[in-house]
C-alpha cells in the first residue's frame, strides 16, 4: 500500500470519525450505534444525489421533475444531518426513513408504473439497518400500502403491480427476518465478547495478583527438531519485572530465549514430561545457583501453565531452623554424653588411682603386678575411648574422594574380621558364625575404613549377647548392591532408642551398665558407609537380638553429592 494512501485513508477515517460522532449527551450505546449509522448514510446519500441531480438535469433539461424531486432530497437529507448532531439523533432516524418513503412515493407517483414500485424496497432496507424491528414493521406496512393505494388512485401502467407487491412482500419478509437473525446473533457475540472481557480481566487480575511468576505456553512442533519448543503466549506482570523485559517483548518468544539456562536445564524436562505423558500436574521444588524455587505446571489447551515462586528467603529459614533443631539436639546429647562419660572416665580412673596406691603399699611382687596389670588394663580402656572420639571427629571433617579405594573381596575381609575376633578370650563363649556369598564379591571400598565400620557391629553384638549365643556375619549381593548383614541373639534396642543410636555419643540408657564405650562406634560405621555411597540400618529380630545392615550400592553415588544437588518432585 502507498504511503500516500495510507496517509489520506488515516485522514479520512478520522475526518469520518468527528463527522458522525453523536451528540455527547446521548450515552447508550445502541442509540450511538445507530446515530453514527445515519449520519454515515446521508453523508453517503448527499453526493449520490447531487451527482444524480447533474445528471438528470443534464439529460432531461432543467425542468425534469425527477431532477427537481432529487434537489428536495439533498436538501432533506442535509436537514436530517444536521439533526443527527443534535442530542435528538435518535428521533431524526424516523424522519430519515420517512423520507425514503416519501421519496419512493414520489418516484412511483412520477413514473407509475410497477417498475418503480420495486424502488419501494429501499426505505425497508433502510429501515433494517437500524436497529428497531417496530419501526422495520411500521415502515413496511406503510410502504407496502401506499404503494397499493398509488396503484388504486393514479392511470398507469399497472397491470404487473400484484406480482410486483407480491415480490414487496416477500423481500420485506425477508429483510425482517434477516434483520431479526443478524440482531439476535450480534447481541450473543456482543454478550460473549463482554463475558470473554470480564474473564480476560478477571485473568488478569489473578495471575498478576501475588508474587508468583506465571507463564502460559504453546506447544510448538519443530520440524527438524525432535524436541518441542515452547512459546510464551502469555505473562504477568512479575515475570516482566523479574526478568528486567517488557510485557510486548515476552509474547510469542521462545522460553528458551527468556528464562535463563540454569532454570531451562531443570524446567525444560518437566515441560516435556507434563506434555509427552499428559500429566494432569506436575510441582515440585528445586534450587539451582544461589536460588530455591517452587513449580507447578498444568496443561492447558495446546500448551501449558507455568507458576514459579521464589521460595529462597522459606528455604533459607527452614534450614537454617533444621540447623539450629540439630544444634539443639547434639547440645543435649553432649551435655549428656559429658556426664555420662566423666562418670565413666571417672570409674577407670578411681581403678587406676586405688590400684595405683595399692601397688605403692604392696610388699608381695605378685599382688603388685597384679595392681600394675589392672592399671594398665583401665589406661587401655581410656585410649579406646580418646581414640574413637578422635576418629569420629576425623571422620566428620573426611570427603567421599579422601576415601583410598580399591578393588577387593568382600569375603576375605569379612573372614579375617572374624577370625580376628575369634582370637578375643572375652567372647570366647559366644559362638561366631560367618556366611560368606557363594560366590566371590569383588567392591572398590576403603578396606581400613570399611573394616572399623564392620568391627563396631561386631563388636556391639558380641557385647550384647549372653553367653553361648550365636552372632552371624554374612555377606551377598541384593538389588543393585552389597548388604552386609550382622545379627546377634542379644537384649535389641528398646523401639524408641532404635532411630537414634546411629546419633554420636548416643547410648541406650539400661546398656550403660555393660559398656564404657562413648557411644560413637555406630555413628562412625554410619559415617563410613555413607562415604562409600551406602546406608546402614538397625532393626529388632523378630526372633530376639538385633540385625544390622550395611548397604554398599554397585554404582558409587555419595550421599554427600546426593544431598548438595537434591531436587524434588
Ligand atoms: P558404644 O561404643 O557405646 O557401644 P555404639 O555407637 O557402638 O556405642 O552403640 C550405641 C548404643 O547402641 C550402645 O550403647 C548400645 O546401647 C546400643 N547397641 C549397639 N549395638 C547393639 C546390639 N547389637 N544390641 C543391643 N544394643 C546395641
Amino acid at each position: 500500500m502507498p504511503f500516500w494512501w495510507k496517509v489520506s485513508y488515516q485522514k479520512f477515517q478520522q475526518w469520518l470519525q468527528f463527522a458522525t460522532a453523536p451528540h455527547r449527551e446521548i450515552d447508550s450505546l445502541a442509540v450511538q450505534h445507530n446515530v453514527r449509522l445515519l449520519a454515515t448514510l446521508t453523508l453517503i446519500i448527499i453526493p449520490l444525489h447531487i451527482f444524480t441531480a447533474l445528471a438528470l438535469f443534464t439529460a432531461y433539461g432543467s425542468m425534469a421533475q425527477t431532477g427537481k424531486l432529487t434537489l428536495i432530497t439533498i436538501v432533506v437529507t442535509l436537514g436530517i444531518y444536521f439533526l443527527s448532531r443534535t442530542r435528538y439523533g435518535e428521533h431524526t432516524i424516523n424522519l430519515f426513513v420517512l423520507e425514503m418513503v416519501l421519496l419512493a412515493i414520489a418516484l412511483l407517483y412520477i413514473n407509475a408504473d410497477a417498475y418503480s414500485a420495486v424502488t419501494a424496497v429501499l426505505p425497508i432496507y433502510i429501515a433494517s439497518l437500524f436497529r428497531s424491528i417496530k419501526r422495520l414493521i411500521v415502515t413496511t406496512v406503510v410502504t407496502i400500502l401506499s404503494v397499493f393505494a398509488l396503484s388504486q388512485i393514479l392511470p398507469g401502467d399497472w397491470e404487473q403491480i400484484y406480482g410486483v407487491l407480491t415480490l414487496l412482500i416477500v423481500i420485506s419478509a425477508v429483510i425482517i427476518v434477516r434483520s431479526r437473525v443478524q440482531w439476535v446473533l450480534e447481541e450473543q457475540i456482543q454478550q460473549h465478547n463482554e463475558q470473554l472481557k470480564e474473564n480476560e480481566t478477571r485473568f488478569r487480575a489473578a495471575i498478576n495478583a501475588g508474587r508468583s511468576l506465571f507463564i502460559l505456553l504453546q506447544v510448538v512442533n519443530n520440524v527438524d527438531d525432535r524436541e518441542n519448543d515452547f512459546l510464551i503466549v502469555d505473562a504477568n506482570t512479575q515475570i516482566a519485572m523479574h526478568f528486567e523485559q517488557s510485557h510486548e517483548h515476552l509474547i510469542g518468544k521462545s522460553v528458551s530465549k527468556v528464562l535463563p539456562p540454569a532454570l531451562l536445564e531443570y524446567l525444560l524436562p518437566q515441560f516435556h514430561q507434563l506434555v509427552n505423558k499428559q500429566l494432569p500436574i506436575l510441582y515440585g521444588e528445586f534450587s539451582v545457583e544461589d536460588k530455591w524455587w517452587e513449580y507447578q505446571l498444568v496443561p492447558v489447551g495446546n500448551g501449558l501453565a507455568l507458576s514459579l515462586d521464589d521460595i529462597t528467603d522459606r528455604k533459607l529459614s527452614e534450614i537454617r531452623q533444621f540447623e539450629l533443631q540439630r544444634e539443639r539436639e547434639q547440645a543435649i546429647i553432649l551435655n549428656k554424653f559429658i556426664r555420662d562419660v566423666s562418670h565413666d572416665i571417672m570409674t577407670p580412673l578411681s581403678i587406676i588411682n586405688t590400684k595405683a596406691y595399692l601397688a605403692g603399699r604392696s610388699p608381695n611382687q605378685d599382688q603388685r603386678s597384679n595392681h600394675l596389670s589392672q592399671i594398665s588394663e583401665q589406661v587401655v580402656r581410656l585410649k579406646d575411648m580418646v581414640e574413637q572420639m578422635l576418629s569420629q571427629s576425623k571422620l566428620h571433617n573426611l570427603q567421599p574422594q579422601d576415601l583410598d579405594i580399591y578393588p577387593i573381596n568382600l569375603n576375605d575381609l569379612l573372614e579375617h574380621l572374624i577370625i580376628e575376633f575369634k582370637r578375643d578370650k572375652r567372647y570366647s563363649q559366644r559362638q561366631l558364625v560367618f556366611q560368606a556369598s557363594p560366590a566371590p564379591i569383588i567392591h572398590p571400598v576403603d578396606k581400613v575404613r570399611l573394616e572399623v565400620a564392620i568391627s563396631n557391629l561386631i563388636d556391639n553384638a558380641l557385647q550384647y549377647t549372653p553367653d553361648s549365643g550365636m552372632i552371624t556375619v554374612s555377606c551377598q549381593e541384593v538389588d543393585e548392591g552389597i548388604s552386609i548383614d550382622v545379627s546377634d541373639e542379644g537384649s535389641g534396642i528398646p523401639i524408641g532408642d532404635v532411630t537414634n543410636i546411629f546419633e554420636p555419643f548416643y547410648r541406650v540408657e539400661e546398656h550403660r551398665p555393660q559398656t564404657a564405650g562413648a557411644g560413637l562406634g555406630l555413628s562412625i560405621s554410619k559415617r563410613i558407609s555413607e562415604l562409600h555411597g551406602g546406608v546402614i540400618t538397625a532393626e529388632n529380630r523378630s526372633t530376639g537380638g538385633m540385625l544390622f545392615q550395611i548397604y554398599l550400592p554397585f554404582s558409587i553415588e555419595t550421599t554427600d553429592s546426593i544431598s548438595s544437588d537434591s531436587v524434588n518432585t
